[in-house]
């Protein structure tokens, strides 16, 4: 079932490269042909210099093939994903490349439900596109576009959902790191129209990504670290380019990797709510399993990739979910990735209480990691991970829901064949830094026996 364009979170690629006019074209007319010319579908795209031809180019694309359109201009995936539902649409298209360079571009492809499309109706794209199977409208029957602006409507969605008069009491102060990317034009003013002192950084729209890159890695945002400890703020949060994600720092400047702010909102929710399920990839850290295990709750494992976890959350009937890339899924707003959602649910959270962030922090369990890669061709992946499940020790409990994770009595480690790279990745995990590195050690070795098995 390998695709042959579609990766883990839509359709990426360099300008030039695999992104071209005439690509974006027949991918558009793949899609609306998918679509079986009929609808609407809204399009939104990031802040990327090469945005606009390739919204135009979608565009006129789905206009040739019948299907309406509405334009919300540059905006966060997350709000095209609200619109969708929002406005009962059949589609929602992202012209963005998320976190990746600026010389980057794709699309991601929301389904009806706000989630983006599954495997199926990926393959089902690469299909018609493979072979040209393409259907237009006739003359008299092209599309329309309609320009929209949803910015205020997505605000008033995510307000609803918190405590507006506590956030308005804490009189709070909070660095926005946007980027450059999409997410300038909501997260700033949503945390203002809370009551919220903000104080942004790299909020103006550029698609060269200045700032700081389009990536929000903790050793890249020195910069709100160090506003917010001068400024003397509560917290900061930055996103990626199109602001599905939030990484968070706290009162002191430190910047924390995904998995402290996950397990800091599942503690939260599994305190606050009936439904106590925690949706998350095999590759999430311990505490969260600590986290649901005081509380009563209950940690649902999924592959590694969003749409694995919007998908579980819908057939689970949960509302939380987390990735330690600082994905927040919060079910009562959407069941997709939503950095501006984390941003108000994090001021929400720090409001409730006397507690700083630091403090929070300190609170949740500690855990060790350690992360690796091997390098290894693309068409031994598969011996090469039956290898390994082959080899490994009876008395250890193995989860093979996406690589395998081994779990031992002093931690895990995960193996996974990388989908978009010739390497294996090793993550390990255990309560003491040697544990960490000994597991880390067992995995390698595990990886390294296999592959000189087979060359
Ligand atoms: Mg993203």
């Amino acid at each position: 079932m390998n695709m042959k364009y579609f990766g883990t979170n839509g359709i990426r690629g360099i300008i030039g490269d695999l992104i071209t006019p005439e690509f974006i074209s027949k991918m558009s007319s793949a899609i609306a042909s998918m679509l079986k010319n009929k609808g609407t579908v809204i399009i939104g795209t990031d802040s990327r210099l090469s945005s606009p031809f390739i919204k135009n180019n979608v565009i006129s694309s789905f206009l040739a093939s019948g299907i309406e359109v509405i334009d919300l201009g540059v905006v966060p995936t997350p709000l095209v994903q609200f619109a969708v539902k929002h406005l009962q649409t059949n589609m929602g298209i992202v012209v963005t490349a998320s976190h990746n360079p600026p010389q980057f571009n794709g699309l991601k492809i929301i389904d009806d439900d706000g989630i983006e499309i599954d495997i199926r109706k990926q393959l089902k794209v690469e299909e018609i596109f493979e072979k040209e199977q393409f259907t237009f409208a006739p003359w008299d029957e092209n599309g329309s576009v309609t320009k929209m602006d949803l910015k205020q409507e997505y605000i008033n969605q995510i307000i609803q959902l918190v405590n507006i008069d506590n956030i308005q009491k804490k009189k709070m102060s909070v660095v926005v790191d946007t980027g450059n990317g999409a997410g300038s034009v909501i997260t700033p003013e949503l945390l203002r129209q809370l009551g919220v002192r903000v104080i942004t950084v790299n909020g103006n729209l550029d698609g060269r990504f200045p700032g700081r890159g389009s990536e929000p890695n903790p050793e890249r945002l020195t910069e709100m670290s160090k506003i917010t400890l001068q400024s003397k703020c509560n917290f900061s949060v930055a996103h990626d380019g199109d602001a599905d994600r939030a990484i968070f720092g706290d009162e002191k400047g430190t910047i924390f990797f995904g998995d402290k702010s996950i397990a800091l909102f599942e503690k939260w929710f599994m305190s606050n709510h009936e439904n106590k399920q925690f949706v998350t990839p095999v590759s999430s850290s311990s505490a969260v399993v600590d986290i649901a295990d005081a509380i009563g709750g209950k940690v649902i494992w999924t592959p590694v990739g969003c749409i694995f976890v919007s998908r579980e959350m819908i057939s689970r009937n949960s509302l939380l979910g987390g990735e330690e890339n600082g994905g927040l899924f919060y079910g009562l707003h959407q069941s997709v990735r939503d950095g501006a959602m984390a941003a108000a649910l994090m001021a929400n959270i720090l409001a409730e209480t006397e507690k700083t962030f630091s403090d929070l922090v300190l609170e949740l369990p500690e855990y060790f990691q350690k992360k690796n890669k091997l390098s290894c061709p693309n068409e031994l992946k598969k011996r090469a991970m039956d290898h390994i499940v082959a080899t490994v020790p009876e008395n250890v409990e193995i989860i093979s829901m996406d690589g395998v994770k081994l779990i031992y009595d002093e931690g895990w480690v995960l193996i996974r064949p990388s989908g978009t790279e010739p390497i294996f990745r090793v993550f390990a995990e255990a309560k003491t830094e040697k544990n960490a590195s000994d597991i880390m050690t067992k995995g390698m070795r595990l990886v390294q026996d296999a592959l000189q098995r087979l060359s």
